[in-house]
């Protein structure tokens, strides 16, 4: 088989594998996730800003030249944190950025990675005993943990302390999970295995959401903007459920929810509906928890958001009450919403709401 064919079988499979996660909402959501091949000195990433989901629709492989940008982070050259500078333009149809995490992939030497945001992981990855908790489940694998780093530059240096042990799966913490394997198969496996490992049963509220209600509320508006109720019926469990509610009070767990979401979870107060917290914020929040009611949503807010406001859910449920959680500091915030990579990601999803509007 020429070499040319072969790869083009390899990145086939890696789309379909990719749709595959992408179309699963407790693997990964809207835009986060990216998965990657490293063939002939090239490595193919998913672009910035695009779904997993849409793999097989869309062109959504970016080439990079992994090589000098390994060179850039072994430097701590700042120009790491611009991926889309070692993009190949010949070869780049698209002219899509490559992923915001592309130095996490080019620095494991497997030639497949994937990077997900799987609600199992995320659930014990932002516990401050996750090392404790993962350990016996992760016996037998070459894992590691790495603690919480701004994905792009920082991520990869906390990364690039492991190479040694040359893992095969990484758990991020505050973050989500890496598999690495040799072939898109081998991954897909080792991503099944891991995920399995890693499941929790999620809490289920005994209540159901209070539709009616929340769609007074909504219909009420707030000024110049308006609510709506969430995609997935799911999302309300984040606000049916006590413990979660607790947990999500407590602030931003992981950076997907930050960039798509906001900062932190906005509860309502006894007694307020849509608009009154919007007046007592100042501002209308991308969503709103209602306590034993359920959730909504700003009504501009794109799919990804809901994607998101679903997951949050979904990784509150698998947290048991009490657990040790540890949610993102100011500061760890602040470097996510100052930072380039992240505004051009608002940016796509932004038009992503024009599109459909
Ligand atoms: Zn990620």
């Amino acid at each position: 088989m020429p070499q040319s064919v072969s790869r083009q079988a390899e990145l086939d499979a890696l789309k379909a594998l990719s749709a595959r996660i992408g179309s699963d909402p407790l693997t990964t959501q809207g835009a986060g996730g990216n998965t990657s091949l490293k063939v002939d000195g090239t490595l193919w990433i998913k672009a910035s800003g695009t779904w997993l989901a849409h793999a097989l629709e869309r062109d959504i492989m970016v080439p990079v030249a992994f090589e000098p940008l390994l060179d850039a982070v072994a430097a701590i050259d700042p120009v790491a944190e611009r991926a889309h500078e070692f993009t190949i333009a010949a070869q780049n149809a698209s002219g899509l950025r490559p992923s915001i995490e592309t130095t996490v992939h080019a620095l494991l030497p497997q030639r497949v990675v994937l990077h997900v945001h799987c609600v199992d992981t995320i659930a014990l990855a932002v516990r401050t005993d996750c090392v404790e908790q993962v350990s016996p489940r992760l016996e037998g694998l070459n894992w590691a943990y790495v603690p919480y780093a701004r994905p792009g530059l920082p991520l990869a240096l906390a990364i690039a302390e492991h190479r040694g042990q040359r893992p095969d799966v990484l758990v991020l913490a505050n973050h989500g999970l890496v598999v690495a394997a040799e072939t898109v198969d081998a991954a897909e496996a080792l991503l099944l295995d891991v995920k399995q490992r890693l499941r929790a049963e999620p809490r289920r509220p005994k209540t159901a959401a209070d539709i009616r209600w929340l769609a007074g509320s909504a219909a009420k508006g707030t000024g110049d903007v308006s609510y709506r109720l969430p995609q997935s019926e799911v999302t309300h469990d984040a606000a049916l459920d006590p413990a979660s509610l607790e947990i999500a009070a407590l602030g931003s767990l992981y950076p997907d929810h930050v960039i798509f979401l906001g900062q932190g979870s906005t509860i309502a107060g006894a007694g307020e509906d849509a608009s009154a917290v919007a007046r007592r914020l100042g501002f209308a929040p991308a969503s709103i928890l209602f306590a034993g009611k359920g959730v909504l949503m700003r009504a501009d807010m794109p799919p990804g958001a809901d994607a998101m406001a679903r997951c949050l859910a979904d990784v509150l449920a698998r947290i048991p009450a009490g657990a040790p959680v540890r949610v993102l500091t100011a500061g760890e915030i602040l470097q996510l919403t100052d930072w380039d990579a992240e505004k051009y990601r608002q940016e796509l999803a932004r038009k992503a709401v024009r599109k459909i509007a």
